[in-house]
Formats: structure tokens, sequence, C-alpha cells
């Protein structure tokens, strides 16, 4: 297939020491050429030469690069000025400005990479921790979308075999092997419901864990999310329920990104806006994975009792204001309940250290083993389709329900199943996907 070139800055935008500039299409070669000192370049050798009158550079021509076009890549110097003429020069000559994720598109469209391959290409240019790029990798690599691939492809077959015996409906034949059916709908439904059971976590890494810091107006809650994060994001203040909205931040401790919601300090309250955030506190203290449950040393008596441990939540109880105490008082609090207490001072920064460590505990190191987790939002989707589509799929087998009934909730999954792969996606649905790239990937 014969596409226009495209040409883009693959390196950030701004200053550098170097910049690249990436062309890729059929005419790529030719149109650089155009303005190099030299009369051709070697494949996949670097040579250095001038680009017309305005910059060293070195440049290398990829005859199949990561687009699985004639890619030609040119590291010129990176200021401002020459990065802009370099582009400018290729476009006179007959490139286009690539749009969003352009390049990586091409990839897919010529089969260098699967749709899902093509997304982690977008998750590991936005990885900032070590298990966010593991995933990320592993997704690059095939992951489970290999798997899902293949096992799409077994059901395929299948669903046409079933679909055929409807072209002979008259004659009463069977060319579909139905225990064999249901053991492949069995074996997808597992793969299936583990990916989507790997999720939470999954999507947890790629967030950030979702932390929320609950407790009693005034225990400390909003001194405590600045001494995490070493900043005054949240306004502090002596007026109780003075924290109106939830606030949220990211925070990288080890391996893991955390997302810390400080919630509205819970109290009844006649105050519709403190209401409204009470509220939101409560939703977000439901889809935490942790929740840091803040007590003041000083009052004890105040805590908290409604919170429970429940379905995969960890409990952090931390005793604040330790500053304020005794020391028989801060050995006791050390030992009040739950699977985890730390004693420490927000306000002095004391023990904030033993917190994080508390954190990390609470959900393991956070680096998956093997491939099998599902981060990808659209893939959670796909898949929760996917599992009904066969559910009615298997009813409708056991029920010996007309084959054409059957097809449809087969052809149903197949389908869900081939927009993880891009083995069926619209359009619409790539052009979304991309669209999530910067330029020039
Ligand atoms: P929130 O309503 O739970 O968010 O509580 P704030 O963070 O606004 O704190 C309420 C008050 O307690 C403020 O005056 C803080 O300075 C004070 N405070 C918070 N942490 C500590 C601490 O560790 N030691 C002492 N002495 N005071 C603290």
């Amino acid at each position: 297939m014969k596409r226009d070139t495209i040409v883009a800055i693959g390196t950030p935008s701004g200053v550098g020491g170097i910049a690249v500039v990436r062309l890729s299409g059929h005419d790529a070669l030719s149109i650089a050429l155009n303005h190099l000192s030299v009369r051709t370049l070697t494949p996949r050798h670097a040579t250095y030469c001038r680009f017309d009158n305005l910059d060293d550079i070195v440049v290398t021509w990829f005859p199949q690069g990561y687009t699985g076009e004639s890619t030609v890549e040119l590291a010129c110097h990176g200021s401002r000025y020459v990065q802009q003429a370099v582009l400018e020069s290729l476009t006179a000559s007959g490139a286009r400005l690539a749009d969003r994720g352009e390049f990586t598109m091409r990839a897919f469209l010529n089969g260098r990479l699967n749709l899902s391959q093509a997304e982690a290409v977008a998750d590991l240019i936005e990885a900032t921790t070590p298990a966010q790029h593991r995933l990320a990798v592993s997704q690059l690599r095939g992951g489970y979308a290999q798997k899902l691939s293949s096992l799409r492809q077994q059901l395929l077959d299948l669903t046409s075999l079933f679909e055929l015996e409807l072209d002979f409906s008259q004659e009463d034949v069977e060319f579909a092997d139905r225990s064999q059916l249901l053991t492949l709908i069995d074996t997808i439904g597992g793969e299936t419901s583990a990916l989507i059971d790997s999720f939470r976590m999954g999507n947890a890494i790629k967030r950030g864990i979702p932390v929320a810091i609950v407790g009693a107006p005034n225990v400390g809650k909003s001194t405590l999310l600045n001494a995490l994060l070493n900043d005054e994001r949240a306004i502090v203040s002596a007026i109780p329920g003075t924290t109106r909205d939830t606030i949220e931040e990211t925070l990288n401790i080890g391996n893991l990104t955390f997302r810390l919601i400080d919630t509205a300090g819970l109290r009844h309250t006649d105050d519709e806006v403190e209401r409204l955030g009470i509220e939101r506190s409560r939703k977000a203290r439901e889809q935490a994975m942790i929740s840091i449950n803040v007590i003041d040393a000083t009052q004890p008596e105040q805590a908290l009792d409604d919170i429970q441990p429940s379905d995969g939540k960890h409990i952090i109880t931390v005793i604040n204001k330790a500053d304020l105490i005794g020391d028989d008082a801060r050995v006791k609090a050390a030992n009040y309940g739950g699977e985890a207490t730390v004693c420490l001072s927000a306000l002095h920064g004391e023990g904030i250290d033993r917190l994080k460590r508390a954190m990390l505990d609470a959900v393991g190191d956070g680096i998956p083993e093997g491939d099998t987790m599902l981060t990808n939002a659209r893939h959670h989707e796909a898949l929760l389709h996917v599992q009904q589509s066969l559910d009615n799929a298997r009813q409708g087998l056991n029920d010996r329900l007309p084959a054409d009934l059957v097809a449809v909730d087969l052809r149903d999954a197949l389908y869900h199943l081939g927009t993880i792969t891009g083995d069926a996606t619209s359009n619409d649905v790539l052009s979304n996907i991309f669209s999530r790239f910067c330029v020039g990937k």
C-alpha cells in the first residue's frame, strides 16, 4: 500500500542537545536526500553529513523501520530554530506533518504490532515507575493479546463450522462438535475471568493505587497529605471542616504510584457544601485500596469505628500528633490494634517514612509476575462483553437452542475479542486510541 510520507519531531518539544526528526513513507529516502550532502544512504548505518546549509547531522535510513515503511531518522542539533527549519524543509519537499500516533498507527496497519501492542507503546512512554514499565513491556512483547488472538482464531473456526449447519438446516447435520465448542468456551472463559480479576491491581499500578486518608475533622489529615507530598497542596486550618472537597495527588514510593485522596472531615453537618464533600469522601473510601485511618493521639476516643477491612482493602491506622503525647502513651499507641499502625507527627514530618513503608507492605512491591495482568480499561470493557456473550452461548448450547441463536452470541464474543487485538475494530476506535499518543510517536 502506498501512503504519503509523514514527518515529525520524535523527541520532546523544547530545546535539547539533539533532536530527532523522523520521516516515514514511500518517499522518505528521496525527500531526505534532497537536503543531504551525501548522494545515498546505506541501510541501517549512521551517516554524518550536512543538512542544506543549516546543520551537521547524523542520519540513518531503515528500509523497513518501526512503521514497517521506509523510515529516515535525522539527528540534528536541538535548538528550536534548527528543529523547525529541518521540519519546514522536509515538508517543502513533499512530506506531510504527522498526526498524533500516526507512526504507531502505521506500524499497526502494516502488521508490525497488534492493537494491544500499539497501546502498550503509549503506556511505555507514560510509565513513571518500574511496575508500570514492566507491565507495558510485557504487553508490548505480546502478553495476553497473543493468547487471546489464537483462542479467537479457534473460536472463529468452530463458529464458522457451526454456521455452516444453518445452510443445511433441513438436513439435520452437525458439523461443529458441541463438546469441543463447550470446552473451548470454557478455556476462553477461564482466560477472560483471570484477566478481568487482575484488572483491579493492574489498573491500580497503571493509574496509581487509590489511597483514602480518612478520620474525624482536625485530626491532621491535610497536614499528613502535605507531609507525604512534601508541599503545601491542601489548605490546613485549625477550624474543623475546612477541607470541603476531596483532593487528589499522586506520589511515587518504591516501585509504585499511589493516588492520595484527602477526604473532607467525616462528621454530621447541616452545611450543604460540606455534606457533598462528605458524600464524595465516602465514595473515595469505597474505591480506595488502602485506607489511612487517622486518629488524633490526644483524642483517641474520636477514632472512627466504622472502618473495617473489606474485600482486599488494606487499613493503616495512623496515630497522629505523637509530638503532643508522652513516651508511655506513644508505646501504647504503637500497639493499637489493626493491620498496621504507625504513630507519627505529620506536623513535624516524623515517622512519615514508616508510613510509606507500611503503604508498600500493604500491597506488596507491586511488580507482577508473568504477563497476565490487565491494565487497559478498553480491554477490560471488551472482556466483560466477551464473558457475557460466552455465558449466553454456553447456556444456549446446554439448552439446545437453535444454532442461529447461539451463533449470534458466538459472533458477539468474537467481535469483542477482536477489538482487543485489532482483528475487528472500527476506524473511530482506532483514531480514538491513537489520538492518545503524542505527535512523533
Ligand atoms: P484535618 O481537618 O484532619 O485535615 O486536619 P488539619 O491537617 O487541618 O490539622 C488540624 C490542626 O492540627 C492544624 O492546626 C494542624 O497544624 C494540627 N496538626 C496536624 N498534625 C499535627 C501534628 O502532628 N502535631 C501537632 N502538634 N499538630 C498537628
